[in-house]
């Protein structure tokens, strides 16, 4: 059960990430939104690694550990980013299923559901000033390098570039989903707090990876 080891290993990885980075991404999250990002990821990331370690302990495959990782993440967290956060998990899960070792295209494959269904849930599209705006280039970088015949770790660190840098750009971008938009302009200049941590999260997993 190699993959499982590893999504216990991300999902650590995750959880470390986002408690060193919890008041940054309040203080983020408090600029047009209500300041709670860095709570709310906190009883996530929590909620999902001992959800995720029950699972393991009793034999599950990767798949099933995501997605018990991603109920408790959505059931736990509270917030906009928590459910989405639960869609990501289990979709990912639910695409990689159990195998042992999936490779960079599975998991290519996974991220697009993962992307593909945050966009479904939320309605935010591109542009819009939120984590769609670092999910949507992470999975298509992750796909473009999965096919160039980039091993999964190359092409994890090239899509994590992607999205830092997109993280980064969201900053010139007015919110139009969210808590965040009744105070737009106020927003000018601050990247958005879900597309940062995103950010934050892609290259903690990539320390991780096989
Ligand atoms: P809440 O907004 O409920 O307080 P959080 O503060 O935890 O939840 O998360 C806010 C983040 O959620 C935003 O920065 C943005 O990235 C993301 N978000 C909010 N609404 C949407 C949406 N409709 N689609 C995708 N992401 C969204
Ligand atoms: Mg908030
Ligand atoms: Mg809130």
């Amino acid at each position: 059960r190699a993959a499982a080891a590893t999504v216990l290993a991300a999902l650590n990885a995750l959880t470390d990430t986002v408690d060193t980075h919890a008041d940054e991404l309040g203080r983020i999250d408090a600029v047009a939104g209500d300041g709670d990002h860095g709570i709310g990821m906190r009883r996530g990331t929590t909620a999902a690694l001992r959800a995720a370690v029950r699972a393991h302990d009793l034999g599950a495959g990767a798949g099933t550990v995501l997605v018990h990782a991603g109920d408790a993440w959505a059931d736990r967290a509270g917030g906009t980013s928590g459910a989405l956060w639960g869609t990501i998990l289990r979709s990912l899960g639910t695409r990689l299923g159990d195998q042992d070792a999936p490779d960079a295209e599975a998991v290519a494959r996974g991220v697009s559901d993962a992307s593909d269904a945050v966009r479904r849930l939320g309605g935010a599209e591109v542009g819009d000033k939120t984590m769609v705006d670092v999910l949507v280039p992470f999975a298509d970088a992750l796909t473009e390098a999965a096919a160039a015949g980039d091993p999964l770790t190359e092409a994890w660190q090239r899509a994590a570039v992607t999205a830092e840098k997109a993280a980064a750009a969201t900053a010139g971008l007015l919110p139009r989903k969210g808590r965040a938009r009744p105070h737009a302009e106020k927003s000018l200049g601050t990247p958005d707090a879900g597309a940062h941590s995103l950010a934050l999260i892609t290259r903690a997993v990539h320390g991780v990876l096989p």
